[in-house]
């Protein structure tokens, strides 16, 4: 009997557990990350990736100068997903959670962060420079079918050049973020910028987001509607700086 009743009591713990995992997904898709399962374990990556050398380019660069976000405005929020294990590979990549853009492409984002706040919005970043070892260790944990999602590090992505953000809106009176028709960092086509699913609400905040970068000189990644490069990243040279180096 008692044996009985504790099989019963683990099977209803588990459909228990399996229901609150359903509901974690449906009820707050936007603030779980899609996840894919890395090739390697992360520390493999990470020592791989650091003793790796970013590609030579060849031409006259502007000189890097980052800007960290929050410092411009501090109602610039931050979700930095790859600082914590909820991003695509589960577990921490940055040790820690900033974002920075050369400062040409920060002002404009702080442009259209103030714009923004007559549609009842602000800005929410989840990623600004990559330093080029971080898009090495997203290339090596990535299986080939998800890979037209992450840049490959024998061209370094627009990210590691400090001119690439990806962002979605939060709401002033609630502070928290939106529901767009992907979460982000999604690797579906649900997260393609001209992706017609989703709610009508959902479609018209992302056009809102769109347009107010657009404005400001960032054009849309088609696969991404949540990636914005800047238009000016072809002047700014591929960067290697840890988080940690940039100063507090
Ligand atoms: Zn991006």
């Amino acid at each position: 009997m008692r044996m009985r009743h504790t099989n019963f009591m683990r099977k209803f713990h588990f459909r228990l557990c399996s229901l609150l995992l359903v509901l974690l997904q449906f009820g707050f898709a936007q603030e779980v990350s899609f996840r894919i399962t890395p090739l390697h374990p992360m520390e493999e990556l990470r020592a791989d990736a650091l003793r790796a050398q970013p590609p030579v380019e060849h031409g006259t660069f502007l000189k890097p100068d980052l800007v960290e976000l929050v410092r411009l405005d501090p109602a610039i929020k931050l979700d930095i997903r790859y600082a914590t294990s909820n991003n695509f590979l589960g577990t921490p990549v940055y040790m820690q959670a900033r974002a920075f853009l050369q400062r040409p492409a920060a002002e404009a984002l702080l442009r259209a962060h103030r714009e923004l706040k007559a549609n009842g919005y602000g800005l929410i970043i989840h990623d600004g420079y990559r330093p080029w070892y971080v898009t090495k260790i997203f290339w090596d944990a990535t299986p080939d079918d998800k890979r037209i999602f992450v840049a490959d590090p024998a061209e370094g992505s627009k990210h590691n050049r400090g001119c690439a953000v990806d962002l979605s809106v939060y709401d002033l009176k609630t502070g928290r973020e939106v529901e767009m028709p992907s979460g982000y960092d999604e690797m579906t086509d649900r997260a393609f910028a001209d992706y017609v699913g989703g709610t009508a609400e959902e479609r018209a905040r992302r056009a809102v987001l769109r347009q107010a970068m657009e404005k400001q000189g960032f054009q849309v990644n088609p696969r991404e509607w949540w990636h914005f490069d800047y238009k000016d990243w072809k002047q700014y040279p591929i960067l290697n700086v840890k988080f940690e180096d940039l100063g507090q």
